[in-house]
């Protein structure tokens, strides 16, 4: 009905228009025949006008022509023209009997023309009886003046018609015109009706052209299907026996029709499904269910298995069911398809809920966002941590979510950024309001991605870190706390140690010297007993002070050229006395390869030597006790020492192994009374060779022996520059006279030392003179600017030794060597006063072999004479300052040194660039620091500058846009100084 309505509005337009068009010429042509009419009518009436008059003129002159010549010819027809005239007056006033104006003018006119012919018989009857009465008549103006009147009515009348002639024609042309204008818009409005039906119809034909050939295309399609759908048909009969099958069966099951005909449907179907198709068709054959449809599975004849959706129709004839008839198609792929997306959606629901039950039961917070910052996913830990449900989180920001907190917000939303910005993960600590009060949460961020590897957005897991913040500020105050008593105890133990051994040296001292005079046998025993209770007393000073500043990590180790052999000779002298004095077997051996000059602390091995062998013979009373020096590896300039100390005595239990390397541990309890000892020889020497990078270990059986082995690694080192240094004990112990006529101040202000240190001197036949502190040494040293050396006390009363040796140096400008006594072991006060002009230290109470190697480097310039005068090497360049580095003096340290930041330098740096690039700014951090640390020793200004920087920012987190550019800048910059380093560093130890 719709569609065809516009064809209704479109012909009951038609009829309308060409209703109205009909009409209006039908109108128009009426009205014109009508105007038509009038004016004929006029026209007619003017014509009859006219003639009356020439009828009734003609009338006169005969009238007139016969007065005058009296000639009847003249009147010959003058009744027929007056019957004439009158007739058409007659007529004229029948014509204009509807203009009653006009009626009452033809009216008078008759009046008039009857007047007239009356006039007219009454003059001829007159001529006849007497012609000149009647000429008189004649030109008497009764005639005239009829005539007049006459004239006067058909002009008047003549003028009315004219003046309507007039008018008509004017109506006329105007209904032309009128009917000329319908005619053109009803012709242009058909026009353009007639236009927008042919576009109109134009489109429609183009439409129907499209779907005819849409049409088209889908019926081909749709043929193009049912061929390809291979459509199987065939029927049975009752029984299910098939009685056709259409040839396409051959292409779904591989049997052709003949094969199948006659067999029952059954036989293609899978045992799976055999019962159940069977009841199917039974159902419908009982229930008269005219079409059905079944999908199931088939045996192929290559035994693969097809799926199949069957159209079965009941065949029915005369009422009764006479078989089935069925369509056939094969839904394999699709049901196969169907079956792969259920369990992939099987899969992908397990798996989801996998997830969900992970999610769920983490004690992690997580949740997901999308790339607009909206939460997409929250976990139940995050719903029960802020107390929120679903709904009002999914879908928002967090800008959405947080009202108030606006800072923390956009710290979340600037890590979020981050994330989406850099696609690496972000961390962020921070305290968040929660269930459970005020939580510090550690958040991490990391990007995730959608199936085609496309940022997606961003996912949150963020751990409740409260406990272990809260654990972290403790240790950290607990450390702080144990560092300060650390400290504490350190100053402590370091005035303990002056206080003690100032009376020690005295004591020490004084028994020395009383020994080498001449004593009675019993005197001399007492002196015997109280140097070697002093000794012990010494020792164990030593060791508390020695572990203390070890744990404090004071202590510092020499970096010299020694020979192997000068530190083992006297170590087997004084061993094989007491070996002898306990009947215990000892043998040294010491290996060919192990190279003889080495570069370390000598000191420290000697005394780790030590207190190996003293345990070892302090434990072993009978068997042996032997020293084996082997060489465990040689790695480049490095020397892997190895010192083995073995014994036959008592052993030490299993369990104990491990425990005796601690403090004042010692194997069994009864050790101190039965053998002595403080149980902090192993703890010191584990540290030692700790310190030195080498290892101890120990091997011991109860009652059989123990075997320590330590392995040390050194530098190479050669024979001349041992020389420079090394002045053997040998040298100097039998010259004693070389030092005569030397002279040396004391600067000391305890007594007891002021004597044990003159009567050490006097005995080397040195002049020796005495100041009680440092402004007296200042004065003195005004007036004796000659004297050869100076041996001065770090802790006096009025002026100290720092105060005392930087007024030597720069008020009084001697250069005079000047060598530091202290007790004070403390690392950085022995570096001040070298640094404020000293040249060397020794440790109270005065080492015999410390004083000799001082005497002789400063008083007889013997040996490497060490900083003297402390005139630096200008290590400074435009871009660089060794200053530092060539303090160490020897070439050789100088260079093992640099050799080492050149090749630490390099990976350094690449290392700090690598942390930068990975944003870890806390290992940039240390990095830097590390840098910094190596640059300070061979200072590239540039470089030190750049790594102070960077651990600044690194360390505030602060400017991190720098840091990149600035390690790019200090790897090309190192790379264009190098060089120049080199060049110097080789310069300096030609
Ligand atoms: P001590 O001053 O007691 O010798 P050490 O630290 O040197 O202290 O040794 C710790 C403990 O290790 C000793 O007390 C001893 O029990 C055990 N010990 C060390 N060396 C040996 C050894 N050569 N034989 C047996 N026991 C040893």
């Amino acid at each position: 009905m719709k569609t065809h309505r516009p064809i209704l509005y479109v012909l009951l337009f038609a009829i309308a228009g060409v209703t109205l068009f009909i009409w209006s010429s039908w109108r128009d042509n009426k009205r014109f025949k009508e105007t038509q009419g009038w004016i004929n009518h006029t026209n007619h009436v003017i014509r009859q006008l006219d003639y009356v008059r020439a009828l009734i003129t003609a009338e006169e002159s005969g009238i007139r022509g016969y007065t005058l010549t009296n000639n009847p010819s003249f009147l010959w027809d003058l009744p027929e023209a007056n019957k004439n005239v009158i007739a058409t007056v007659d007529n004229l006033n029948e014509l204009v009997s509807n203009n009653p104006k006009q009626k009452v003018r033809a009216q008078e006119l008759k009046k008039h023309i009857l007047r007239k012919t009356d006039f007219h018989r009454k003059l001829i009857e007159l001529d006849k009886k007497s012609s000149d009465s009647s000429v008189i008549l004649i030109s008497s103006l009764t005639g005239k003046k009829i005539m007049d009147q006459i004239n006067s009515v058909i002009s008047e009348m003549r003028s009315v018609e004219s003046s309507l002639l007039q008018e008509r024609i004017r109506h006329n042309e105007m209904v032309t015109r009128e009917s000329f204008n319908t005619t053109l818009i009803l012709a242009l409005g058909v026009t353009l009706f007639v236009a927008i039906v042919l576009i109109r119809l134009n489109r429609d034909i183009s439409l129907r052209q499209k779907a005819e050939s849409d049409l088209q295309k889908s019926e081909a399609r749709y043929r193009q299907f049912v061929e390809n759908a291979g459509v199987v048909t065939f029927m049975t009969d009752q029984s299910g026996k098939f009685t056709f099958i259409s040839n396409q069966v051959e292409g779904l099951t591989g049997f052709s029709p003949e094969e199948l005909l006659g067999k029952h449907f059954t036989c293609l179907i899978t045992a799976d499904y055999v019962q159940v198709v069977q009841q199917h068709y039974y159902n419908q054959f009982f229930n008269r269910t005219r079409q059905t449809s079944l999908v199931f599975s088939i045996n192929h004849k290559d035994t693969s298995i097809r799926w199949v959706e069957q159209d079965a129709v009941l065949l029915t004839k005369e009422g009764k069911v006479r078989g089935f008839q069925c369509v056939v198609k094969d839904v394999t792929e699709k049901t196969l398809t169907q079956f792969r997306l259920k369990e992939a959606e099987e899969k992908a629901r397990e798996y989801q809920n996998l997830v969900q039950s992970i999610l769920n039961n983490t004690p992690l917070i997580i949740y997901i966002k999308d790339l607009q910052g909206r939460y997409i996913l929250i976990n139940k830990q995050f719903k029960e941590t802020f107390n929120v449900t679903e709904s009002q989180i999914i879908g928002k920001t967090v800008q959405e979510l947080k009202d108030g907190n606006t800072s923390t917000a956009e710290k979340y939303v600037i890590a979020d950024q981050q994330v989406i910005d850099t696609l690496s993960p972000v961390e962020l600590e921070d305290v968040l309001h929660t269930q459970r009060g005020d939580r510090h949460l550690l958040t991490i961020k990391f990007p995730i991605y959608d199936h085609n590897g496309d940022l997606f957005g961003v996912s949150g897991v963020m751990t409740d870190i409260t406990e272990m913040v809260a654990n972290r500020q403790e240790l950290i105050e607990a450390r702080q706390l144990a560092e300060a008593a650390e400290l504490l105890q350190e100053q402590f133990l370091a005035n303990m140690s002056h206080e003690i051994r100032t009376p020690m040296n005295g004591i020490i001292g004084m028994a020395n010297l009383l020994m080498d005079m001449p004593l009675e046998k019993l005197q001399k025993e007492y002196v015997q007993i109280i140097r070697q209770s002093s000794n012990n007393l010494m020792v164990l000073i030593n060791d508390i002070l020695d572990l203390s500043k070890i744990k404090a990590g004071k202590i510092s180790l020499e970096k010299i050229p020694f020979d192997i052999d000068s530190i083992i000779q006297p170590m087997i002298a004084t061993f094989e006395l007491k070996a002898a004095e306990k009947n215990v077997g000892f043998s040294v051996s010491l290996y060919p390869d192990v190279p003889r000059y080495l570069n370390g602390d000598p000191y420290r091995l000697t005394q780790v030597l030590n207190n190996l062998l003293s345990n070892a013979f302090k434990f072993t009373e009978k068997g042996f006790v032997t020293l084996e020096i082997s060489l465990d590896k040689l790695q480049g300039q490095q020397a892997f020492v190895r010192i083995k100390v073995s014994d036959s005595g008592i052993g030490i239990k299993h369990e104990q192994l491990n425990y005796i390397f601690e403090s004042f541990a010692q194997a069994a309890a009864d050790t101190t009374r039965r053998f002595g000892g403080t149980g902090l020889g192993l703890a010191i020497t584990k540290r030692l060779i700790e310190m030195q990078q080498g290892t101890i270990n120990v091997v011991s059986e109860l009652n059989s022996g123990t075997t320590f082995t330590v392995i040390i690694p050194y530098v190479i080192s050669s024979e001349k520059d041992v020389q420079k240094t090394e002045i053997p004990l040998s040298d100097y112990s039998r010259n004693e006279e070389q030092f005569r006529g030397k002279h040396v101040l004391i600067v000391e202000d305890n007594e007891v030392n002021q004597k044990v240190i003159q009567y050490n001197l006097e005995r080397y036949k040195i002049r020796v003179s005495i100041a009680s502190d440092g402004s007296e040494a200042v004065e003195w040293l005004r007036s004796n600017p000659k004297v050869d050396m100076i041996l001065m006390d770090l802790h006096m009363p009025v002026m100290d030794g720092i105060q005392a040796t930087t007024c030597i140096r720069k008020e009084l400008g001697l250069q005079v060597p000047i060598v530091i006594l202290t007790a004070a072991a403390l690392k950085n006060e022995k570096q001040k006063c070298l640094d404020m002009g000293a040249n060397d230290y020794i440790t109270k109470p005065l080492a015999q072999d410390e004083l000799e190697r001082c005497l002789l480097r400063y008083l007889l310039q013997r040996g490497h004479v060490q900083q003297a005068g402390r005139q630096e090497k200008n290590g400074t360049h435009k871009d660089f300052d060794l200053t530092d580095l060539l303090q160490l003096q020897d070439p050789e340290s100088i260079r093992i040194v640099y050799d080492m930041f050149e090749a630490t330098l390099p990976p350094g740096l690449q290392e700090l660039k690598e942390r930068a690039i990975n944003k870890d700014w806390n290992a940039v951090y240390e990095q830097a620091h590390k840098l910094k640390g190596s640059l300070g020793i061979i200072q590239v200004k540039e470089l030190l500058g750049n790594m102070a920087t960077i651990e600044s920012h690194a360390k505030q987190k602060t400017n991190l846009g720098e840091i990149l550019p600035m390690i790019e800048e200090s790897i090309s910059t190192f790379h264009e100084v190098l060089p120049q380093i080199r060049v110097a560093i080789e310069e300096e130890t030609a």
